[in-house]
């Protein structure tokens, strides 16, 4: 791997809860543009390590450096400003307002600074960001539900639509936990096709899932947690021929 391809580096990472080593060792380089999927058993640490990556938990030793910052003890909404956003743990969305406005929220935000209502009726006429929005409804394949009130939407399209306002943040860095939990397997399909999509636009991508149908369709490059540690790592091929893999996890 060439060093300067490395946009994410995870650095010597620990983090214990009590006694619990939820993660030990963790290194880890991500290469830009690429689509990194962490798999594992549950309790392997995947959402833990996803959290001290965004900064919603502070690693008990080690360090995370992105585009050659340190994220390592900023604030989450700080992370997020330097372009690593969250997707599907969005909790700001606003179910009474209709989906378009949703799309357009985050845009808003991140012009002003802050996510409130007051400027979202304001600026409802705000040419550029609602082309945007509209054009990203297009991309999920939500236009036509874009005057439904988000609330309303079904499970699989709420996702979609918050994809959509995640975005319009054009973050740099996209990590999806478990992107496709809970989805029909239709919905599971558009969503793949979806985040293909979003690969094809250059965008650098940390996946967590538990379908490997989803992972080994989009997956450069995978690492696998066990037990708090990466066991394997390597190719989708590279991975699924592992049988440190095939025991700990696959197999399982
Ligand atoms: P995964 O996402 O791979 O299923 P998690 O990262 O959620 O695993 O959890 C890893 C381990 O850390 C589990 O044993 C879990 O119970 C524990 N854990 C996660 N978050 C906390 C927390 N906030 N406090 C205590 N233990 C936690
Ligand atoms: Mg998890």
């Amino acid at each position: 791997i060439a060093s300067e391809n490395v946009v994410l580096n995870v650095a010597d990472v620990h983090k214990t809860f009590g006694g619990l080593h939820a993660l030990s060792d963790i290194d880890l380089q991500i290469e830009e543009g690429k689509t990194h999927a962490i798999i594992g058993p549950n309790g392997a640490g995947k959402s833990t390590l996803l959290n001290v990556v965004v900064g919603r938990l502070a690693p008990t030793r080690g360090a995370v450096v992105f585009d050659g910052q340190v994220l390592t003890g900023k604030q989450p909404h700080e992370i997020n400003q330097i372009g690593v956003a969250r997707v599907f743990q969005t909790p700001e969305i606003f179910p009474d307002l209709p989906v378009l406005q949703n799309v357009m929220a985050p845009a808003f935000a991140k012009r002003d600074g802050s996510f409130t209502l007051n400027f979202l009726s304001s600026l409802a006429d705000e040419k550029e960001i609602r082309e945007e929005a509209e054009h990203m409804l297009e991309d999920v394949g939500l236009i036509h539900q874009k005057d439904m009130n988000a609330g309303s939407l079904s499970r699989g399209d709420k996702r979609r639509m918050e994809l959509a306002m995640c975005l319009m943040q054009h973050p740099k860095l996209l990590l999806l936990d478990e992107p496709t939990a809970g989805m029909s397997r239709h919905d599971t399909n558009t969503t793949i096709e979806l985040l293909r999509k979003i690969k094809e636009r250059g965008m650098t991508k940390v996946i967590i899932e538990h379908d490997m149908h989803v992972v080994f369709s989009l997956a450069d490059k995978i690492s696998v947690l066990a037990g708090g540690r990466i066991i394997a790592e390597g190719t989708p091929d590279e991975v699924r021929n592992n049988p440190k893999v095939q025991e700990a996890y696959l197999g399982g």
